[in-house]
């Protein structure tokens, strides 16, 4: 039995009609046995009032700041186990030191960042992802670094993305990962994606960045787009984990 899905936001949920939302959120609320759950890389500021702004279903959890923060339940509870657990491995300051000497990096703005997440905006070819990466390396800085929709890329403490995030909500409420199902579109999720044995929906609408992910078998690849595919998604995962 599927009893927790898990979605990003931008491109996944939101970006189709109106309709498909309220399709979503109607059937979502029926569904009283499967725990809703966003994992975006926004800030939570910004995901709220993405939320707020048509007729979503309230999330049990929000993980935000591409799995950096995890908030719980109507109050929005910070999760501070999972801070602690960040904390060790971010220094936000270093980070931003070792970058100076990169004159490609766009900007910096202030509405993407979070404690633990610097966030820049700007194409960057592969040779430029690599210099980056280089000269964080050579400042024996371990970061994740995520490049999606050709134009985002998010710095991150080592190993924490939106998986990470999702395998703490699973030991916190014991989960197995066939009972959880992720839905997302860009390159931010393929961590989630390819979480081993998970059920993944990659909506009909999912940027060329994760084309490659149709492909595995544990991969649903809806014909419909945003909300409706996701519907789609969970139904087809639902059919098959019906006995068990
Ligand atoms: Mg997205």
């Amino acid at each position: 039995m599927i009893k927790m899905l898990v979605c990003d936001f931008d491109g996944t949920l939101d970006g189709g009609p109106s309709a498909g939302v309220e399709q979503f959120s109607s059937y979502i609320q029926e569904q009283t046995g499967v725990s809703f759950v966003i994992a975006t890389g926004r800030t939570l500021p910004s995901i709220k009032q993405g939320l707020s702004a048509n007729s979503y279903p309230t999330p049990r959890s929000i993980i935000s700041d591409v799995g950096t923060q995890i908030h719980h339940d109507n109050d929005l509870i910070k999760d501070d186990k999972w801070q602690e657990k960040l904390q060790a491995k971010w220094n936000k300051s270093s980070v931003q030191e070792a970058l100076q000497s990169i004159d490609f990096l766009g900007d910096c703005n202030a509405q993407h960042q979070g404690d633990y997440k610097l966030t820049f905006e700007g194409k960057l070819n592969h040779q430029q992802y690599v210099a980056i990466a280089h000269q964080l390396q050579q400042y024996a800085i371990e970061v994740d670094l995520t490049y999606s929709h050709d134009w985002f890329l998010d710095i991150t403490p080592k190993g924490i993305n939106k998986a990470s995030a999702i395998h703490y909500l699973m030991r916190k409420h014991r989960l197995s990962v066939e009972e959880v199902c992720v839905a997302g579109d860009s390159a931010n999720d393929t961590s989630m994606l390819t979480i081993s044995g998970v059920n993944s929906i990659l909506v009909a609408n999912h940027y060329q960045e994760v084309a490659h992910l149709t492909k595995l078998d544990h991969v649903y690849t809806s014909k419909a787009t945003h909300a409706q595919g996701v519907l789609e998604g969970l139904k087809y995962w639902q059919s098959v984990h019906l006995d068990k």
